[in-house]
């Protein structure tokens, strides 16, 4: 056991935002709420709900190394594990669980902790402590490879390329199998050197698991797996082993194989597409490892260059005349293939899902691809979704290499088959984010469904450090029980997952929040209002609805919602709007609403559905800072005058004499002034007396090219000017404040309050203000 001789350490926070940040550090999560309403009735008064973005694989290098199981509370209906905030008696060894109270003797092993040497789990800076389990096996994880075949020499040539890269990257041990398809689905033995024999599926029928099994000459994983011992592990040919191979074992082989691939045979007339059995590929790659590695981590990774075009899972026919789906198709109801095959997909996401394997798509093509019909696939079990216009572009290799990106200590970012379970004192009412319910029904579930509800404990087949799931709560006590003065309210999560090393980890994090009564202490309560993470959970929430309601209807769920939240926590006098003030850890809110009403998650129309099901993908995944760039995209000035400065996202700030650098998460746009772009089609960077404008010029470029090299996936770089016909790219997302004026339409909608889109920001908040102050509404 190790035990650290740290004295108890006291923190003193001066202000709420430093306390929101350190908790962040420290547990990876911010709640909508750091202090609780303590009854139920005032909690469903707060408008915003109670809920938090809980980051489980946050980035901790100063964790300490804990090789031994956590304890559990003894109590058989808690189970709570050992934290800092339990009272623990050094005399007695004995510590009280702080949910439940119970008086649990510690183990054996902590006879020698006392107040001067405490074990990590109760020192306060280890609320969150990651637990290693040196007795579970460690099993190497896999990769399984499906590559369709009918994409253009180019764009196959590059993506061989990044798969024999890859190659290198992934552990000697790891398992790599190959599927590839076109019209039909081939499925690779990697086991004999110089042969390749392939077992040839074809791309219109489905196949069950068990058929599956049967082709391939599989037996069941399971058994015949307990049974072996690691050494033998390795050497055992088990009829699986053909199919997925350790990657030291068939590098070379693999290597081969890849350069020798050719293009899909099978000829493809005038106005035809190709026949791309996606479909029958993903079921056959989903069975395939169902039968041989069940509840192991393990990515399938789909590289598809266009939509599936026959069999289970097209999404448009071969003939090129029949375009593919668009959102008004989809609204008329005018779409011919769309819910068949996306049953298709999430059939195959929820297997997947269940035995605990990624399912990654990597799709580009400049037409769509059925992202939108395969999008359960990476949403259930935590895969990449990654949309492109070619193989053959830096954005794809790059993002492709990110994946096997490695942290200080030379391991993996990425863990598999968690699952994350809440306990207490609050009532959980859902999850929303990558992952599927478990099921797991209990004491601490509320009835009150917010995304995926019913269940206490979520399964996330894959996650990155920056992987994030937004957690609904619901208050349980009732009105007219007493709290105590001071009283704190706890949460518990507990992540179970396998690291990329193969090895058992559990990460623990313990929640600590003050109550208070609303009904009495509104400004306290008021004081802990975290706006970007509210706006954050909101924007999950509009988004988790839009896929299922109507367009308008989620827009004015959320005006009446800003509305709300406005009544309720602004110091107005009754219909008087200029008499409207919101205190600071509230201004900014409105504003995130007012960004996201106008984002492409919630104004789809301009884009395809693929382009919206990978918007809303990122943003069901991503963590509170990216979301937020996502929801309201950065803006810096580069001029002249000074150093580079972020400024409004308005159209105020496009000026003749700037450089404007947007981050959208999706987008980075450089947008040259009108003079600035002309200077530069004149050449005078290239003029030596005019160096300082050719620093100007590189300045933005260099701070683009960083965010570039870092991010996931790599954002698309769109180098434009004043007039340019990418421009709007820029003018899209600013608020168009010097050109509406437009206040047509605002609240006229059937009593129901309904803010006009495309109004400039100024028009927004004076609404906003009318209808808050508003005696009637
Ligand atoms: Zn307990």
């Amino acid at each position: 056991m190790r035990v650290f001789s740290i004295g108890e350490r006291r923190y003193s926070m001066a202000t709420y935002q430093e306390f929101i940040q350190q908790n962040e550090d420290r547990d990876g999560v911010r709640f909508s709420w750091n202090v609780w309403p303590s009854s139920r009735i005032e909690a469903t008064r707060m408008v915003v709900p109670l809920g938090c973005l809980f980051t489980p694989l946050k980035e901790r290098p100063d964790l300490p190394p804990i090789q031994y199981d956590p304890v559990l509370c003894t109590r058989p209906t808690c189970r709570a594990i050992l934290n800092p905030f339990c009272q623990v008696d050094y005399r007695a060894k004995v510590w009280a669980c702080n949910f439940c109270f119970q008086r649990n003797p510690f183990p054996p092993q902590y006879a020698a902790i006392s107040d001067q040497h405490q074990p990590a789990e109760i020192i306060p800076q280890f609320s969150t402590l990651e637990y290693t389990i040196t007795r579970a096996t460690c099993h190497p994880p896999v990769y399984l490879i499906v590559l369709d075949t009918c994409m253009d020499e180019e764009d196959l040539q590059a993506v061989k390329e990044s798969l024999q890269m890859s190659l290198s990257l992934l552990p000697p041990n790891a398992l790599i199998g190959l599927i590839t398809y076109g019209k039909m689905v081939q499925v690779h033995e990697l086991g004999c050197e110089g042969c390749s024999k392939s077992y040839v599926f074809r791309g219109t029928k489905d196949l069950t698991a068990k058929q599956i099994q049967d082709m391939l000459g599989l037996q069941r994983g399971g058994t015949t797996q307990q049974q072996r011992g690691p050494q033998q592990q390795q050497q055992q040919q088990l009829p699986s082993n053909r199919f997925l191979q350790p990657v030291h074992k068939c590098d070379m082989n693999l290597t081969d194989l890849l350069g020798e691939l050719q293009r899909d045979p099978w000829p493809v007339s005038q106005g035809k597409r190709p026949l791309r059995s996606t479909g029958v590929a993903m079921s056959i790659a989903v069975g395939l490892l169902e039968c041989t590695f069940p509840n192991t981590g393990a990515r399938i990774m789909l590289f598809a260059g266009g939509p599936c075009t026959q069999g289970p899972g097209m999404v448009v026919d071969d003939e090129l005349k029949n375009p593919i789906r668009k959102h008004l198709d989809i609204e008329k109801d005018n779409v011919k293939f769309m819910k068949k095959a996306m049953k298709h997909y999430e059939m195959l996401a929820n297997r997947a899902a269940k035995n605990g394997h990624v399912l990654d798509i990597y799709a580009c093509a400049l037409d769509q691809t059925g992202l939108h019909e395969m999008k359960f696939c990476p949403r259930y079990t935590g895969g990449h979704m990654v949309m492109g216009d070619s193989f053959n572009t830096s954005l794809f290799k790059q993002t492709f290499q990110r994946v096997f990106a490695k942290d200080a200590k030379g391991e993996f970012k990425m863990g598999f088959g968690a699952t994350v379970e809440t306990s207490r004192e609050l009532k959980v009412s859902g999850a929303i984010g990558p992952c599927v319910s478990l099921g797991v029904k209990g004491p601490s579930v509320s009835d009150t469904e917010m995304g995926l509800g019913g269940t206490s404990q979520w399964k996330m087949c894959g996650l990155y450090p920056n992987t994030t799931l937004a957690l609904f709560f619901e208050v349980v006590s009732q009105h007219n029980a007493p709290i105590p003065q001071g009283g704190r309210g706890y949460l518990q999560f507990i992540t179970q997952y396998q690291h990329s090393s193969g090895q058992r980890r559990v990460r623990v994090t313990t929640l600590a929040r003050n109550w208070a009564d609303a009904s009495t202490n509104i400004q306290h309560i008021a004081a802990g209002f975290d706006q970007e993470a509210a706006a954050v959970l909101m924007a999950r929430t509009a988004v988790f609805r839009a896929e299922t309601d109507d367009g308008p209807d989620v827009l004015r769920w959320l005006d009446r919602m800003l509305i709300r939240l406005c009544q309720k926590f602004g110091d107005y006098q009754k219909d008087d709007p200029n008499s409207f003030r919101f205190s600071e850890n509230f201004s900014l809110y409105p504003q995130f609403m007012f960004h996201l009403r106008r984002s492409q998650f919630l104004q789809v129309f301009n884009n395809s559905p693929d382009e919206t099901s990978y918007y809303r993908h990122m943003l069901n995944v991503e963590d509170l800072t990216q979301s937020l760039i996502m929801i309201q995209p950065i803006l810096y000035a580069y001029s002249f005058n000074g150093t580079p400065e972020p400024v409004l996202l308005d159209t105020s700030s496009i000026q003749p004499d700037r450089i404007l650098l947007m981050d959208t998460f999706f987008q980075i746009v450089l947008y040259h002034g009108e003079t600035i772009a002309q200077w530069r089609k004149q050449g005078y960077q290239d003029q030596p007396e005019y160096e300082n404008f050719k620093q100007l010029l590189n300045a933005p470029v260099d701070d683009a090219q960083e965010i570039l090299q870092t991010r996931f996936p790599m954002p698309r770089y769109i180098d434009t000017e004043h007039d340019g016909s990418q421009s709007r790219f820029l003018l899209s997302r600013v608020n168009p404040s010097q050109t509406h004026n437009n206040m047509y339409g605002w609240g006229q909608d059937g009593g129901a309050a309904v803010l006009t889109d495309d109004v400039s920001l100024q028009v927004f908040m004076e609404h906003l203000k009318k209808l808050a102050v508003s005696s009637s509404s």
